[in-house]
């Protein structure tokens, strides 16, 4: 058996406890009664929710909260508004999913504003660079670190970026053991398909930043694969009518494993 195998086997075994414990877990009592106020002022891109939607999304939001602790840094008191925008954004990813937790998030550390790395690595080729001030990361150990700053900037203003989407799209890239740009699916077959149009779309797109065509994604998604993944959930949930127009097989692929279509009605598999 292959180590890719391996992976593949394991990540099946770990969706299946996951789902298995949800059961017991996504909180069934109503969330506080001011947090839809803060989903409502500060989460954007939950107001084209149903009404249902948005609770459950608020009830998948306290189950993150209850189980992943968040840390101030840099003197950063956490507020109710800092959790729940926090985690009722990351909530966005996976509340429709069936098992709709980050199996691999274990912390979140948010900083006032930006923050140095202790270490920064090459995208490309992994040499250790100068850490510059960032917005937001993502560990494979598990732990996210974010800029309120950052945070607060996606909630005023309708971004076509979002860092919170985009850190914990990695996470959920990770749950696999791997930072490889393709999410851990349960259903094996649709993820070899997904697999196979993000690696298509990830060499086109790569191909048109290196000669200097301006693509429907960031520069930045050229990076690598997981950057790729990260950016282009970042535009399925903030620009979807255009990545469907422009680059309607990830979309599809995207509306699959995350069950939305940001325009319209979820999907059924
Ligand atoms: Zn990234």
């Amino acid at each position: 058996m292959s180590i890719w195998d391996e992976l593949a086997r394991h990540g099946q075994e770990l969706i299946a406890h996951a789902a298995k414990r949800l059961q017991f877990h996504l909180p069934t009592e109503p969330v506080p009664s001011h947090w839809p106020r803060i989903l409502a002022r500060n989460v954007p891109l939950a107001r084209e929710l149903s009404a249902s939607d948005q609770e459950r999304l608020l009830r998948v939001a306290r189950l993150l909260l209850d189980e992943v602790p968040f840390e101030g840094c840099d003197g950063l008191v956490l507020t109710d508004e800092i959790h729940v925008t926090i985690a009722a954004t990351a909530s966005l990813l996976v509340h429709r999913l069936p098992y709709p937790r980050f199996t691999k998030l274990v912390r979140v550390l948010v900083y006032p504003d930006t923050f140095l790395p202790v270490k920064a690595w090459s995208p490309r080729d992994q040499t250790v660079l100068e850490p510059e001030a960032t917005l937001g990361q993502a560990w494979m150990s598990g732990v996210v670190v974010l800029s309120w700053t950052a945070v607060q900037r996606d909630a005023a203003q309708s971004a076509d970026e979002n860092v919170v989407l985009h850190e914990m799209a990695h996470i959920l890239d990770a749950e696999d053991g791997i930072f490889d740009g393709v999410p851990l699916h349960d259903d094996r077959n649709q993820g070899e398909v997904c697999a196979a149009t993000l690696q298509r779309e990830f060499g086109l797109h790569r191909d048109a930043v290196d000669s200097g065509e301006a693509g429907t994604l960031s520069d930045y998604a050229a990076r690598n694969h997981a950057e790729f993944f990260a950016v282009a959930t970042e535009a399925f949930f903030c620009t979807p009518d255009l990545l469907r127009d422009r680059l309607p097989d990830l979309y599809l692929q995207l509306s699959r494993f995350y069950r939305q279509d940001p325009g319209g009605a979820s999907v059924q598999r």
